[in-house]
C-alpha cells in the first residue's frame, strides 16, 4: 500500500498527472493523497514523485 508523506509533499501534481487510474487527489490539507481502493500499485507516482513523498506501507 502506498502512501503520501504530507511533510515531503509540495502539491506539485505529478503524481496526478502520471496516475493511469485517478487515483490521487489533492486532500484538504493541501497535500496528495492515494486512494488505495483503486490504485493497482503500479508505481509510477513513487517513480515520478519529485520529492520521494511517496512511501511503502503494509
Ligand atoms: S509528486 Fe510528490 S510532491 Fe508532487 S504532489 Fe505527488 S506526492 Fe506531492
Ligand atoms: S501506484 Fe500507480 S495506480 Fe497507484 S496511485 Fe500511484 S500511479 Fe496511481
Amino acid at each position: 500500500m502506498l502512501k503520501v508523506n504530507k511533510n515531503e509533499c509540495i502539491a506539485c501534481e505529478v503524481c496526478i498527472t502520471v496516475c493511469p487510474t485517478e487515483s490521487i487527489k489533492i486532500n484538504e490539507d493541501g497535500v496528495a493523497e492515494i486512494n488505495n481502493e483503486t490504485c493497482i500499485e503500479c508505481f509510477e507516482c513513487q517513480n515520478m514523485c519529485v520529492q520521494e513523498a511517496i512511501d511503502n506501507e503494509d
